[in-house]
């Protein structure tokens, strides 16, 4: 039977009305058998979490505060999904333990996980699905990190015998049985993980988005959705600051090539965005997929006559940022030039340190540095014949007239990073969209 795992975020559960939407969605497709949730997110732009509402009791329980009316609201927020969906959950006994144990200094991370914990329960309830906590087989280590490979097979282990079942999201427990929280957003990565525990067919990621958009909409008007990513080019389009799933709520899936699939419940019949490792028989994609950037960027240039014909020019000039502990963004190298392109913030501090080090050590013929640069990526895996895209994505910017500072392309076609000053960033960014929409993005 093909199986598919399917997580559910907060705004998709913040409110009985929600609820029913999911309800709708699972039951559409009997393979959708094993559900992860989120806490409640927001229902409109001002409403609050009720993640920040349950960090906001354990502040004040920590400063001796009140924190009753604070947990009275959370238990409202529940009460009103519990009454709306009809559901038979003895919340008043959930809340009069939750409140012991903060009255007795529960930690942060127990507080803070009952979002995800109540919601689970609540859903499994209105779906007939079993509830599994987490708390038995997503497993974290005393420093506090997940493991993911004892978690991977703990939550085989407690979906075996399972038909169905709806896993509380965003958090685990350590050997000694305390309740730990994964870095906030976190339920992705149990989604995740319970895909490859499962041996999933498909990984769904529930949203309030229609999937992964083709550039920035705040520079760009109504940017298209891409229907599919490859999950290189997943983590160009998160390196360069695009708001996609976090690396680790991707590797679980992508090592087994189990495909991940980006929708929104309030569109459920658009198809929103599949992440692949290969497209599926029969499906073509444009060559570039999006375009996104970073501002920020430093450029040092480093010349020596004759320094190609030597061994280890370019070799020492990474040792010395190796040395400093200064990461580079890209190394460009020419006959006999050296070009770095580095993050401002992190050179600032250093600069003058990097400088003298690099004429002690090179004694460069010329060493010259440019700020405000951004970095731009013209992402999309290329067929070996097709680099023609990424041509025209630079001819545009001439043509509009935008400097063109550095340019880098590895062999493996994967992105194109072009260096254009800070001031023209939007527009640049503007420019390759259109172009790459009218080659039929
Ligand atoms: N509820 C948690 C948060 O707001 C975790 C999650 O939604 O994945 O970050």
């Amino acid at each position: 039977m093909k199986t598919t795992v399917a997580k559910f975020g907060g705004t998709s559960l913040a409110s009985a009305e929600q609820f029913r939407k999911v309800k709708k969605i699972i039951e559409s497709d009997p393979s959708r058998r094993i559900i992860i949730v989120s806490a409640p997110g927001k229902r409109f732009e001002e409403d609050i979490k009720v993640t920040d509402q349950l960090m906001e009791v354990f502040h004040l329980a920590g400063r001796n505060e009140d924190f009753h009316p604070a947990l009275e609201t959370v238990r409202q927020r529940f009460e009103e999904i519990a009454e709306g969906i009809g559901a038979a959950i003895d919340l008043k006994k959930e809340f009069e333990q939750i409140e012991a144990r903060i009255s007795e200094r529960a930690d942060r991370d127990y507080v803070i996980s009952r979002g995800e914990y109540l919601n689970a329960k609540l859903l499994s309830d209105y779906l007939g699905f079993t509830f599994v906590d987490p708390e038995w087989c997503v497993c974290f280590d005393e420093d506090g990190t997940m493991n993911p490979e004892l978690s991977r097979r703990m939550i085989r282990a407690s979906l075996l015998p399972l038909e169905t079942a709806v896993i509380a999201g965003f958090y685990g427990a350590d050997s000694r049985g305390n309740i730990r929280t994964l870095p906030r957003g976190g339920s992705d990565v149990t989604g995740s993980l319970a895909a490859a525990a499962a041996n999933a067919d498909l990984y769904e990621n529930w949203t309030d988005v229609c999937g992964l958009l083709a550039a920035d909409p705040r520079i760009v008007d109504h940017p298209k959705t891409v229907k599919y990513v490859t999950f290189r080019e997943l983590r160009t389009l998160s390196y360069m600051g695009a708001s996609v799933l976090h690396t680790d709520a991707v590797l679980p899936v992508s090592d087994l090539d189990i495909p991940i699939n980006i929708r929104s419940t309030d569109e459920p019949e658009d198809s929103g965005t599949t992440i692949v490792r290969t497209l599926p028989a029969g499906e073509t994609k444009y060559p570039i997929i999006g375009v996104a950037g970073r501002k920020g960027m430093s450029v040092i240039q480093v010349e020596k006559l004759m320094a190609s014909d030597g061994a280890g020019f370019t070799a020492v000039m990474l040792d010395i940022l190796k040395s400093m502990g200064l990461p580079f963004e890209h190394c460009l190298t020419g006959i006999d030039t050296v070009t770095l392109v580095i993050r401002s913030d992190l050179l600032e501090p250093c600069r003058e340190q990097l400088f003298s080090r690099i004429r002690e050590e090179l004694n460069p013929d010329y060493l010259g540095l440019s700020d405000h640069l951004s970095m731009i990526a013209v992402i999309g895996e290329k067929g070996s014949n097709s680099s023609s895209a990424n041509i025209r994505a630079l001819n545009s910017l001439t043509d509009a007239g935008i400097p063109v500072n550095t340019i880098n392309q590895g062999a493996g076609k994967l992105n194109l990073l072009i260096g254009v000053p800070e001031e023209k960033y939007e527009d640049a960014i503007r420019c390759i969209y259109e172009t790459i929409e009218k080659a039929g993005l």
